[in-house]
């Protein structure tokens, strides 16, 4: 077993009572640890590392989603030396396995910081006056007023909230003017709109050198995304949404292309240069004191994300969406996104006639499942599923199952 295997090792052993748990370990060698519910702790120190899950999970919100009880339980791990050897091993550890996960053979970069951060710090860092921001919901939108409260000269391609983003209008916006970066929001987690990424993108190669700036905060881990192969040069993604993580950490790629146009743009800040973070992440650590117990989780839930293969992880997001619209469709509860544009990771839906979307999520969070509401504008019309993460068809079924009964038993008290 190498090194990096046998460090640090979790068995979580699920039951719903602590007897059946702590039966459930000893023939495995295993202690129960009651102080903390669910969790088993070895007592050879060796752990297993991304056990399956057997946890239910009734947590459905589009971020954050449901995290792990051993990935919780990492967190809890003593402090260590940011800058000690034992910390940038685990640090190259980090760096070695998350371009896998963007699909990339370039820098993937952590930063202790909400999303919204590294979408403020790609703009600043990778444009010097001139951007173009397409939008197609609120968190497109914030890319727009980030833009502006830089000071940069950004314009709009405005798409309805609520559609994907069309690659045409994209490059008619091309031809009229020159910029030197595009933002885009691969999916938008305000309505469910995932956008043809890798169609936009070749649009925007074909017909400029814009730098491609791409949000996937929602999307990866839950959607193809292919850094390289198809040209993008910021793709930042947070870690609370389809990666099952706690929130607090942006994992970002950047391109070379991007690193030396950054070179040349003056003013780039401190927290928010990119390439600060990327010349620190070559020497390998971190550009300031990361949020440590965040990068324990990290390191554990990535074996998890890996082991079960991006590919598999992407299939399984797939069935969890069509899942969702074949009961959806059964139910004649209708898409807010439309047809073309539905997500992989968060379904908008519309709340039948006479049902408040506000009612039904506090409904069944008395019943123990949780699901968000919809946002902005949107909130008093629809409500959102977020099937991201770690959610598995059996947990999506039982939350369907729940929200059937709610909206029936709404149907029959309006009849009444
Ligand atoms: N972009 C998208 C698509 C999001 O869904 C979110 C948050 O939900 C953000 C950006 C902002 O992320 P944060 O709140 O982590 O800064």
């Amino acid at each position: 077993m190498d090194r990096h295997a046998a460090r640090v090792r979790v068995a979580a052993v699920h039951g719903d009572r602590p007897r059946r748990c702590a039966a459930q370990a000893a023939p495995l060698g295993l202690i129960f640890a009651p102080c903390y519910p669910r969790i088993v702790l070895p007592q050879s120190g060796i752990e297993e590392r991304g056990v399956a899950l057997t946890e239910p999970i009734q947590f459905f919100l589009p971020g954050p989603s449901y995290v792990s009880s051993d990935v919780r339980q990492a967190m809890t791990k003593p402090m260590a030396g940011h800058r000690s050897a034992a910390f940038k091993e685990l640090y190259v550890s980090l760096a070695a396995r998350l371009p896998k996960v963007f699909r990339t053979a370039g820098d993937v970069m952590i930063a202790t910081g909400s999303s919204t951060l590294i979408m403020e710090s790609a703009v600043v860092s990778c444009v010097e006056r001139h951007v173009l921001n397409v939008t197609n919901g609120a968190f497109s939108e914030r890319w727009h007023a980030i833009s502006k409260s830089v000071g940069k000269a950004a314009d709009t391609v405005a798409v309805p909230w609520g559609h994907a983003v069309d690659p045409e209008l994209v490059r008619a916006a091309l031809r009229r003017k020159r910029y030197e970066a595009v933002t885009l929001v691969h999916n938008e987690t305000s309505t469910g709109a995932m956008s043809p990424l890798a169609e936009i993108a070749r649009v925007i190669r074909e017909e400029s050198e814009a730098l491609i700036l791409v949000d996937s905060v929602s999307s990866l881990g839950g959607a193809r995304i292919e850094t390289d192969d198809w040209g993008l040069d910021v793709v930042l993604a947070g870690t609370q949404k389809a990666l099952a993580l706690p929130p607090g950490l942006t994992l970002f790629a950047l391109s070379r292309r991007a690193a030396e146009r950054a070179a040349k743009v003056p003013h780039r800040g401190f927290y928010t240069d990119l390439l600060r973070y990327r010349d620190k992440h070559r020497e390998g650590g971190f550009i300031t004191t990361p949020a440590i117990p965040l990068i324990y989780a990290l390191d554990l839930q990535l074996d998890r994300v890996l082991a079960e293969g991006m590919e598999a992880r992407w299939a399984r997001h797939q069935r969890l969406y069509r899942q969702t619209a074949e009961w959806a469709a059964a139910r004649g509860c209708d898409y807010a996104s439309a047809p073309d544009a539905r997500s992989m990771t968060v379904s908008c839906l519309k709340a039948p006639a006479g049902v408040d979307p506000q009612t039904l999520v506090r409904e069944l969070g008395r019943r123990g499942f949780t699901i968000g509401g919809g946002y902005g504008d949107w909130k008093p019309t629809t409500f959102r599923i977020g099937h991201m993460g770690e959610v598995r068809e059996s947990d999506l079924a039982a939350l369907l199952v729940e929200i059937e009964q709610v909206l029936e038993r709404a149907a029959a008290a309006a009849v009444r």
